[in-house]
């Protein structure tokens, strides 16, 4: 079925836009009409994605770029190159660029914790405000910033008290942030995925990703595409009462 066109004439930002759920979510923003700034670390992945964009009807444009959004001067770059190349701030910003580095709590390493609480947890920060910086800047009256969180934020997960504790920031932080912007008509919601069929759940052993999938209501792993559609419709003023939500998307999952 065609997307329906909710987003037309609008930019969006979308990180960790090389892989996975980012990848989903720049492409369906791009079907329903925006056009879509793809960040990534990895150069070669933003622009695979930028190619799969290029086929929109709608003649707009789409353009690459390389950040690791847990660096303040990388991000406050990003924000000047995107402004520079669109000539204006994205109204649209998915950040979803996230690591997991997992190990149980008594081999966890303080590198591995920092790691994975810098790129998730202040790499939303860092995103959140400068583009909720440029929007207010410009005078708008209309933004829609979304976070990918994680169901293990909410329950813990066993392995992952570095990543479990990043999307649990994430969350509190884009509450925090829909608070202090709706002032300024910039809305601000975290989207918390289960399990989802990507590159970063590749990582995960078979068996247990077997024993995920038997917990799961609705009887399967997601797909990237069921996390953008969620994204797409919280972009779009079909969401336009939706502040400070957190919304979980995990066939049903509750451990
Ligand atoms: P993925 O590994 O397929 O994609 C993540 C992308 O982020 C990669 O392209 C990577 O290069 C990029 N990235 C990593 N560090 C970066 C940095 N510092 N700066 C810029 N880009 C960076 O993973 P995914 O499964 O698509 O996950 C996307 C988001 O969804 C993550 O935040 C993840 O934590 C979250 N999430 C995933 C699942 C799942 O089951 N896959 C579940 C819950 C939440």
């Amino acid at each position: 079925m065609a997307a329906p066109l909710r987003l037309l004439g609008r930019l969006a930002v979308v990180t960790g836009g090389g892989s996975g759920i980012g990848r989903a979510v720049a492409q369906r923003l791009a079907r329903e009409g925006a056009a879509v700034a793809v960040v990534d670390l990895n150069d070669s992945a933003a622009n695979e994605t930028v190619q799969t964009l290029s086929s929109d009807q709608l003649g707009h444009e789409h353009a690459a770029f390389v950040a690791d959004v847990s660096a303040s001067e990388n991000v406050e770059r990003l924000m000047n190159q995107i402004q520079s190349r669109f000539s204006r701030p994205p109204c649209i910003s998915v950040n979803s660029a996230g690591v997991t580095m997992d190990e149980f709590l008594l081999r966890q390493t303080e590198e591995a914790f920092d790691l994975v609480l810098k790129v998730n947890l202040k790499g939303t920060f860092l995103i959140t405000q400068a583009v909720a910086r440029a929007l207010v800047a410009s005078g708008t009256t209309r933004g829609s910033i979304i976070n990918i969180g994680s169901i293990v934020g909410k329950v813990g997960n066993v392995g992952q008290t570095n990543y479990a504790a990043s999307k649990a920031g994430v969350e509190a932080l884009t509450k925090t942030a829909a608070k202090e912007l709706a002032r300024y008509g910039i809305r601000c919601n975290t989207v918390l995925p289960g399990f989802i069929d990507t590159p970063m759940t590749e990582k995960v052993p078979q068996k247990v990703l077997d024993k995920f999938a038997g917990m799961i209501p609705l009887g399967r792993l997601g797909n990237p595409s069921d996390v953008a559609d969620v994204c797409a419709f919280l972009a779009s003023d079909d969401s336009g009462y939706i502040t400070g939500a957190s919304i979980e998307v995990t066939g049903g999952v509750f451990l």
